[in-house]
Protein backbone atom coordinates (compact mmCIF):
# COMPACT_ATOMS: atom_id res chain seq x y z
CA UNK A 1 0.00 0.00 0.00
CA UNK A 2 1.00 3.37 -0.71
CA UNK A 3 2.90 5.64 1.59
CA UNK A 4 2.89 9.43 1.85
CA UNK A 5 2.54 9.70 5.89
CA UNK A 6 5.49 11.35 6.77
CA UNK A 7 4.59 12.87 10.41
CA UNK A 8 2.67 14.49 13.01
CA UNK A 9 2.20 18.00 13.91
CA UNK A 10 1.62 19.69 16.92
CA UNK A 11 -1.39 21.95 15.35
CA UNK A 12 -0.15 25.35 17.81
CA UNK A 13 3.48 25.00 17.64
CA UNK A 14 3.89 22.91 14.74
CA UNK A 15 6.71 20.38 16.53
CA UNK A 16 6.66 17.23 14.65
CA UNK A 17 5.75 13.97 16.74
CA UNK A 18 6.21 10.48 14.93
CA UNK A 19 3.69 8.98 13.69
CA UNK A 20 4.73 5.73 13.79
CA UNK A 21 3.64 5.20 17.15
CA UNK A 22 0.41 5.52 19.24
CA UNK A 23 -0.29 9.37 19.97
CA UNK A 24 -2.54 11.15 21.50
CA UNK A 25 -2.88 14.96 22.21
CA UNK A 26 0.74 16.96 21.84
CA UNK A 27 2.53 18.32 24.56
CA UNK A 28 0.28 21.49 24.32
CA UNK A 29 -2.18 19.20 24.91
CA UNK A 30 -3.66 20.38 21.75
CA UNK A 31 -4.59 17.82 18.75
CA UNK A 32 -2.17 16.53 16.36
CA UNK A 33 -1.96 16.65 12.75
CA UNK A 34 -1.14 13.82 10.27
CA UNK A 35 1.23 15.43 7.12
CA UNK A 36 1.85 13.92 4.15
CA UNK A 37 4.70 14.13 1.59
CA UNK A 38 2.45 16.01 -0.62
CA UNK A 39 4.93 16.54 -3.15
CA UNK A 40 5.69 12.81 -3.49
CA UNK A 41 1.63 12.69 -4.30
CA UNK A 42 1.29 15.11 -6.55
CA UNK A 43 4.27 13.48 -8.69
CA UNK A 44 2.83 9.91 -8.31
CA UNK A 45 -0.99 10.69 -8.24
CA UNK A 46 -3.72 11.31 -10.68
CA UNK A 47 -7.09 12.26 -10.76
CA UNK A 48 -7.63 9.45 -13.14
CA UNK A 49 -5.90 6.68 -10.71
CA UNK A 50 -9.47 7.13 -9.01
CA UNK A 51 -11.76 6.04 -11.59
CA UNK A 52 -12.21 2.50 -11.02
CA UNK A 53 -11.48 2.04 -7.45
CA UNK A 54 -14.10 1.16 -4.48
CA UNK A 55 -17.04 3.45 -3.60
CA UNK A 56 -15.97 3.74 -0.16
CA UNK A 57 -13.83 6.48 1.54
CA UNK A 58 -10.08 4.03 1.12
CA UNK A 59 -10.40 5.10 -2.77
CA UNK A 60 -7.92 7.69 -1.44
CA UNK A 61 -5.66 5.59 -0.12
CA UNK A 62 -2.46 7.96 -1.02
CA UNK A 63 -3.91 10.28 1.66
CA UNK A 64 -4.43 8.49 4.62
CA UNK A 65 -2.74 7.03 7.38
CA UNK A 66 -2.72 3.54 7.64
CA UNK A 67 -0.11 1.36 5.72
CA UNK A 68 -0.74 -2.35 6.47
CA UNK A 69 -3.98 -3.93 4.21
CA UNK A 70 -4.97 -6.26 6.98
CA UNK A 71 -5.17 -3.59 9.67
CA UNK A 72 -7.93 -1.85 7.44
CA UNK A 73 -11.21 -2.45 9.38
CA UNK A 74 -13.96 -1.12 6.91
CA UNK A 75 -17.51 -1.63 6.69
CA UNK A 76 -17.78 0.00 3.70
CA UNK A 77 -18.21 3.39 4.95
CA UNK A 78 -18.28 6.38 2.75
CA UNK A 79 -18.49 7.34 -0.70
CA UNK A 80 -22.20 8.79 0.13
CA UNK A 81 -24.28 10.39 -2.48
CA UNK A 82 -24.36 13.92 -2.67
CA UNK A 83 -27.53 14.53 -3.87
CA UNK A 84 -28.58 17.56 -5.84
CA UNK A 85 -31.88 18.70 -4.38
CA UNK A 86 -33.55 20.90 -6.80
CA UNK A 87 -37.21 21.04 -5.40
CA UNK A 88 -35.78 21.58 -1.87
CA UNK A 89 -33.34 24.52 -3.56
CA UNK A 90 -36.18 25.91 -5.92
CA UNK A 91 -38.34 26.67 -2.48
CA UNK A 92 -35.74 28.38 -0.98
CA UNK A 93 -35.13 30.31 -3.76
CA UNK A 94 -31.13 28.55 -4.47
CA UNK A 95 -30.15 27.82 -7.52
CA UNK A 96 -27.75 25.06 -6.57
CA UNK A 97 -27.67 22.88 -3.47
CA UNK A 98 -26.90 19.91 -2.38
CA UNK A 99 -26.97 17.23 0.48
CA UNK A 100 -23.84 15.56 1.30
CA UNK A 101 -26.04 12.22 2.33
CA UNK A 102 -23.89 10.77 5.24
CA UNK A 103 -26.95 8.83 7.00
CA UNK A 104 -26.42 5.74 4.54
CA UNK A 105 -22.73 5.01 6.68
CA UNK A 106 -22.37 1.94 8.44
CA UNK A 107 -24.06 2.60 11.77
CA UNK A 108 -26.36 5.62 10.55
CA UNK A 109 -23.81 8.68 10.83
CA UNK A 110 -20.49 9.93 9.12
CA UNK A 111 -18.62 8.73 12.48
CA UNK A 112 -17.81 5.62 11.00
CA UNK A 113 -15.27 7.26 8.62
CA UNK A 114 -13.46 8.24 11.37
CA UNK A 115 -13.71 5.50 13.99
CA UNK A 116 -12.69 2.77 10.96
CA UNK A 117 -9.72 4.96 10.42
CA UNK A 118 -9.00 5.53 14.00
CA UNK A 119 -9.39 2.00 14.72
CA UNK A 120 -7.25 0.76 11.44
CA UNK A 121 -4.45 3.09 12.80
CA UNK A 122 -4.64 2.25 16.18
CA UNK A 123 -4.64 -1.63 15.19
CA UNK A 124 -1.47 -0.80 13.04
CA UNK A 125 0.34 0.48 16.05
CA UNK A 126 -0.72 -2.44 18.09
CA UNK A 127 -3.83 -1.28 19.96
CA UNK A 128 -6.66 -3.89 21.23
CA UNK A 129 -9.00 -1.88 23.14
CA UNK A 130 -10.72 1.03 23.19
CA UNK A 131 -12.25 3.64 24.97
CA UNK A 132 -14.53 6.24 23.74
CA UNK A 133 -16.93 9.23 25.08
CA UNK A 134 -20.45 9.48 22.95
CA UNK A 135 -23.20 11.46 22.19
CA UNK A 136 -24.24 8.27 20.46
CA UNK A 137 -23.29 8.27 16.60
CA UNK A 138 -19.50 8.13 17.61
CA UNK A 139 -20.11 4.47 20.36
CA UNK A 140 -21.97 2.71 18.02
CA UNK A 141 -19.42 3.67 15.29
CA UNK A 142 -16.67 2.49 17.21
CA UNK A 143 -18.43 -0.37 18.55
CA UNK A 144 -19.18 -1.88 15.00
CA UNK A 145 -15.70 -1.41 13.96
CA UNK A 146 -14.77 -2.85 17.32
CA UNK A 147 -16.79 -6.36 16.78
CA UNK A 148 -15.70 -6.60 13.11
CA UNK A 149 -12.04 -6.16 14.22
CA UNK A 150 -12.68 -8.46 17.02
CA UNK A 151 -11.30 -6.02 19.60
CA UNK A 152 -12.87 -4.77 22.82
CA UNK A 153 -15.08 -1.21 23.58
CA UNK A 154 -15.43 1.31 26.60
CA UNK A 155 -18.35 3.78 25.66
CA UNK A 156 -19.41 5.75 28.00
CA UNK A 157 -22.45 7.82 26.71
CA UNK A 158 -24.89 10.35 28.61
CA UNK A 159 -28.07 8.67 30.32
CA UNK A 160 -30.62 10.56 28.31
CA UNK A 161 -28.88 9.14 24.97
CA UNK A 162 -31.71 7.70 23.12
CA UNK A 163 -32.15 4.22 23.43
CA UNK A 164 -31.32 3.17 19.36
CA UNK A 165 -27.82 3.88 19.92
CA UNK A 166 -27.37 1.95 23.45
CA UNK A 167 -29.11 -0.74 22.28
CA UNK A 168 -26.63 -1.07 18.82
CA UNK A 169 -23.43 -1.19 21.53
CA UNK A 170 -24.55 -3.68 23.52
CA UNK A 171 -25.00 -5.51 20.30
CA UNK A 172 -22.04 -4.89 19.03
CA UNK A 173 -20.39 -6.38 22.05
CA UNK A 174 -19.44 -2.86 23.19
CA UNK A 175 -18.78 -2.60 27.54
CA UNK A 176 -21.62 0.13 27.74
CA UNK A 177 -21.40 3.00 30.48
CA UNK A 178 -24.16 5.79 30.65
CA UNK A 179 -23.36 8.62 32.70
CA UNK A 180 -25.36 11.19 34.61
CA UNK A 181 -24.30 13.92 33.08
CA UNK A 182 -23.02 15.69 29.25
CA UNK A 183 -20.79 14.45 27.00
CA UNK A 184 -17.90 16.55 28.42
CA UNK A 185 -18.78 14.65 32.13
CA UNK A 186 -18.03 11.68 30.22
CA UNK A 187 -14.61 12.84 28.68
CA UNK A 188 -13.36 13.48 32.42
CA UNK A 189 -14.46 9.84 33.57
CA UNK A 190 -12.66 7.96 30.70
CA UNK A 191 -10.10 10.74 31.29
CA UNK A 192 -9.38 8.93 34.82
CA UNK A 193 -10.55 5.21 33.04
CA UNK A 194 -8.53 4.80 30.71
CA UNK A 195 -5.53 5.44 32.68
CA UNK A 196 -6.01 2.91 35.34
CA UNK A 197 -6.63 0.10 32.33
CA UNK A 198 -4.86 0.90 29.88
CA UNK A 199 -7.14 1.84 27.34
CA UNK A 200 -7.00 4.10 23.90
CA UNK A 201 -9.03 6.88 24.16
CA UNK A 202 -10.47 7.60 20.66
CA UNK A 203 -12.02 10.85 21.75
CA UNK A 204 -12.79 13.60 18.78
CA UNK A 205 -9.56 15.05 18.28
CA UNK A 206 -7.13 13.25 20.79
CA UNK A 207 -5.77 11.28 18.55
CA UNK A 208 -4.77 11.67 15.09
CA UNK A 209 -6.50 9.58 12.45
CA UNK A 210 -10.45 10.23 13.08
CA UNK A 211 -9.55 13.97 11.31
CA UNK A 212 -8.06 11.83 8.37
CA UNK A 213 -11.16 9.67 8.24
CA UNK A 214 -13.35 12.71 8.15
CA UNK A 215 -10.80 14.50 5.30
CA UNK A 216 -12.52 11.63 2.97
CA UNK A 217 -15.71 13.96 2.71
CA UNK A 218 -14.07 16.75 1.63
CA UNK A 219 -12.45 14.57 -0.44
CA UNK A 220 -15.47 13.16 -2.01
CA UNK A 221 -17.59 16.30 -2.27
CA UNK A 222 -14.03 17.70 -4.18
CA UNK A 223 -13.96 14.77 -6.50
CA UNK A 224 -18.04 14.51 -6.83
CA UNK A 225 -18.13 18.26 -8.22
CA UNK A 226 -15.87 17.29 -10.66
CA UNK A 227 -12.67 19.08 -8.89
CA UNK A 228 -14.89 22.21 -8.59
CA UNK A 229 -15.19 23.31 -5.03
CA UNK A 230 -18.57 24.64 -3.57
CA UNK A 231 -18.99 28.07 -2.70
CA UNK A 232 -20.22 27.78 0.34
CA UNK A 233 -20.36 24.67 3.09
CA UNK A 234 -22.70 24.66 6.39
CA UNK A 235 -22.14 21.95 8.89
CA UNK A 236 -23.38 20.81 12.30
CA UNK A 237 -19.97 21.34 14.64
CA UNK A 238 -19.75 19.69 17.79
CA UNK A 239 -16.37 18.97 18.11
CA UNK A 240 -15.45 19.94 15.04
CA UNK A 241 -14.18 17.02 13.35
CA UNK A 242 -15.99 16.92 10.12
CA UNK A 243 -15.35 21.05 9.51
CA UNK A 244 -11.98 20.17 10.20
CA UNK A 245 -11.60 17.30 8.09
CA UNK A 246 -12.99 18.73 5.27
CA UNK A 247 -11.06 22.03 5.02
CA UNK A 248 -8.24 20.01 5.76
CA UNK A 249 -9.02 17.98 2.37
CA UNK A 250 -9.40 21.11 0.41
CA UNK A 251 -6.29 22.40 1.65
CA UNK A 252 -4.20 19.71 0.55
CA UNK A 253 -5.81 19.10 -2.56
CA UNK A 254 -5.05 22.63 -3.62
CA UNK A 255 -1.35 22.39 -2.48
CA UNK A 256 -1.67 19.41 -5.16
CA UNK A 257 -3.13 21.46 -7.68
CA UNK A 258 -6.20 19.03 -7.86
CA UNK A 259 -8.83 22.53 -6.91
CA UNK A 260 -7.92 25.45 -7.68
CA UNK A 261 -10.03 29.21 -7.13
CA UNK A 262 -11.64 30.11 -3.93
CA UNK A 263 -11.93 28.11 -1.06
CA UNK A 264 -15.77 27.62 0.26
CA UNK A 265 -17.15 29.16 3.16
CA UNK A 266 -16.90 26.96 6.12
CA UNK A 267 -20.21 27.92 8.12
CA UNK A 268 -20.89 26.28 11.86
CA UNK A 269 -24.60 25.92 12.44
CA UNK A 270 -25.15 25.01 16.35
CA UNK A 271 -28.00 24.79 18.74
CA UNK A 272 -28.84 27.48 20.83
CA UNK A 273 -28.91 25.69 23.71
CA UNK A 274 -25.13 24.96 23.33
CA UNK A 275 -23.72 27.59 21.07
CA UNK A 276 -19.92 27.93 22.15
CA UNK A 277 -18.58 28.14 18.62
CA UNK A 278 -20.97 30.73 17.36
CA UNK A 279 -20.55 32.62 20.50
CA UNK A 280 -16.80 32.90 20.43
CA UNK A 281 -16.92 33.57 16.67
CA UNK A 282 -19.52 36.65 17.03
CA UNK A 283 -17.28 37.69 19.88
CA UNK A 284 -13.90 37.99 17.90
CA UNK A 285 -12.34 35.34 19.50
CA UNK A 286 -9.62 32.60 18.50
CA UNK A 287 -11.09 30.04 21.76
CA UNK A 288 -14.20 29.58 22.82
CA UNK A 289 -15.51 29.35 26.46
CA UNK A 290 -17.39 25.96 27.75
CA UNK A 291 -20.83 26.32 27.19
CA UNK A 292 -23.31 26.26 30.67
CA UNK A 293 -25.84 24.09 30.77
CA UNK A 294 -25.92 22.83 27.51
CA UNK A 295 -29.34 21.39 25.89
CA UNK A 296 -30.36 20.53 22.63
CA UNK A 297 -32.26 17.85 20.95
CA UNK A 298 -29.30 17.31 18.33
CA UNK A 299 -27.52 15.58 20.92
CA UNK A 300 -24.46 15.11 18.23
CA UNK A 301 -23.77 19.24 18.59
CA UNK A 302 -24.34 19.04 22.25
CA UNK A 303 -20.77 19.42 23.29
CA UNK A 304 -20.36 22.22 25.74
CA UNK A 305 -16.99 22.19 24.68
CA UNK A 306 -13.66 20.70 23.39
CA UNK A 307 -9.27 20.62 22.52
CA UNK A 308 -10.25 21.56 18.90
CA UNK A 309 -12.05 24.83 19.65
CA UNK A 310 -9.72 27.11 18.28
CA UNK A 311 -8.68 25.31 15.12
CA UNK A 312 -12.39 25.54 14.18
CA UNK A 313 -12.67 28.76 14.65
CA UNK A 314 -9.43 29.62 12.53
CA UNK A 315 -11.02 27.70 9.66
CA UNK A 316 -14.19 29.88 10.06
CA UNK A 317 -11.89 32.63 9.67
CA UNK A 318 -9.45 31.81 6.89
CA UNK A 319 -11.89 30.21 5.03
CA UNK A 320 -14.21 33.88 5.23
CA UNK A 321 -16.73 31.47 6.52
CA UNK A 322 -19.30 32.13 9.79
CA UNK A 323 -21.17 30.54 12.59
CA UNK A 324 -25.20 30.57 12.98
CA UNK A 325 -27.66 29.33 15.80
CA UNK A 326 -30.53 27.66 15.71
CA UNK A 327 -33.60 27.04 17.78
CA UNK A 328 -34.80 23.37 18.65
CA UNK A 329 -37.97 24.23 17.00
CA UNK A 330 -36.19 25.05 13.69
CA UNK A 331 -34.03 22.26 13.91
CA UNK A 332 -37.04 20.03 14.07
CA UNK A 333 -39.28 21.73 11.52
CA UNK A 334 -36.30 21.83 9.35
CA UNK A 335 -35.72 18.00 9.14
CA UNK A 336 -38.95 17.59 8.66
CA UNK A 337 -38.55 20.24 5.22
CA UNK A 338 -36.11 18.38 4.55
CA UNK A 339 -37.18 14.71 4.58
CA UNK A 340 -40.61 16.03 3.10
CA UNK A 341 -38.38 17.29 0.10
CA UNK A 342 -35.87 15.02 -0.09
CA UNK A 343 -36.47 11.95 1.00
CA UNK A 344 -33.32 11.82 3.32
CA UNK A 345 -34.75 11.07 6.92
CA UNK A 346 -31.99 13.32 8.29
CA UNK A 347 -30.42 13.26 11.96
CA UNK A 348 -32.08 16.55 13.99
CA UNK A 349 -28.20 17.55 13.08
CA UNK A 350 -29.19 17.44 9.14
CA UNK A 351 -31.92 19.30 9.84
CA UNK A 352 -29.97 22.33 11.78
CA UNK A 353 -28.13 22.58 8.65
CA UNK A 354 -30.90 23.61 6.56
CA UNK A 355 -32.15 25.91 9.31
CA UNK A 356 -28.89 27.39 9.49
CA UNK A 357 -29.00 27.85 6.06
CA UNK A 358 -32.50 29.48 5.80
CA UNK A 359 -31.32 31.95 8.17
CA UNK A 360 -27.97 33.28 6.75
CA UNK A 361 -30.27 33.45 3.31
CA UNK A 362 -32.46 35.87 5.04
CA UNK A 363 -29.87 37.82 6.68
CA UNK A 364 -28.32 37.94 2.76
CA UNK A 365 -25.18 36.45 3.81
CA UNK A 366 -25.95 33.67 1.04
CA UNK A 367 -26.87 34.46 -2.34
CA UNK A 368 -29.11 33.03 -4.32
CA UNK A 369 -26.42 31.95 -7.34
CA UNK A 370 -24.15 30.15 -4.57
CA UNK A 371 -23.44 26.34 -4.73
CA UNK A 372 -24.24 25.28 -1.37
CA UNK A 373 -23.65 21.81 0.24
CA UNK A 374 -25.34 21.02 3.62
CA UNK A 375 -24.00 18.24 5.53
CA UNK A 376 -26.23 15.90 6.95
CA UNK A 377 -24.11 13.90 9.67
CA UNK A 378 -26.39 11.30 10.28
CA UNK A 379 -29.55 9.23 10.03
CA UNK A 380 -33.07 10.21 11.65
CA UNK A 381 -33.90 6.56 12.63
CA UNK A 382 -31.77 6.33 15.55
CA UNK A 383 -33.59 9.60 17.00
CA UNK A 384 -37.04 8.16 16.74
CA UNK A 385 -37.56 9.00 20.30
CA UNK A 386 -36.57 12.75 19.62
CA UNK A 387 -38.78 12.91 16.75
CA UNK A 388 -41.36 11.56 18.73
CA UNK A 389 -41.59 13.82 21.29
CA UNK A 390 -41.90 16.55 19.25
CA UNK A 391 -43.91 15.05 16.80
CA UNK A 392 -46.69 18.15 17.06
CA UNK A 393 -44.87 20.53 15.49
CA UNK A 394 -45.88 20.09 12.16
CA UNK A 395 -43.48 22.52 9.46
CA UNK A 396 -44.57 25.24 8.14
CA UNK A 397 -44.27 26.73 4.40
CA UNK A 398 -41.00 27.59 3.82
C1 LIG B 1 -20.94 13.76 16.20
C2 LIG B 1 -21.99 14.34 15.37
C3 LIG B 1 -21.94 15.67 14.93
C4 LIG B 1 -20.82 16.60 15.30
O1 LIG B 1 -19.61 16.18 14.79
P1 LIG B 1 -18.22 16.81 15.25
O2 LIG B 1 -17.22 16.21 14.38
O3 LIG B 1 -18.05 16.49 16.68
O4 LIG B 1 -18.36 18.29 15.05
C5 LIG B 1 -22.95 16.12 14.09
N1 LIG B 1 -23.96 15.31 13.72
C6 LIG B 1 -24.06 14.03 14.14
C7 LIG B 1 -25.21 13.21 13.69
C8 LIG B 1 -23.08 13.50 14.98
O5 LIG B 1 -23.17 12.23 15.38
Amino acid sequence: MADFLTHLECSKTGEVYESDVLQNLSRQNVPLLARYDLEKIKQRVKKSDLKGRKANMWRYEEFLPVREPACKITLGEGFTPLRKTDRLAENIGLQQLFVKDESINPTGSFKARGLSMALSAALERGVNEFVIPSAGNAAGALSAYAAEAGVKAHVFMPNDTPSAFILECEYFGAAVNLVDGLIDDCGRIVQEKKQVHNWFDVSTLKEPYRLEGKKTMGLELAEQLNWELPDVIIYPTGGGTGLLGIWKAFTELKQIGWVSGEMPRMISVQAEGCAPIVKAFEEGKTSAETWPDAHSIASGIRVPGGVGDFLILQTLDESNGGAVAVPDEAILQYSNVMAENTGIFPAPEGGATLAGLIKLKEQGLIDAHEKVVLINTGSGYKYIETFKKKQTLKAEAI
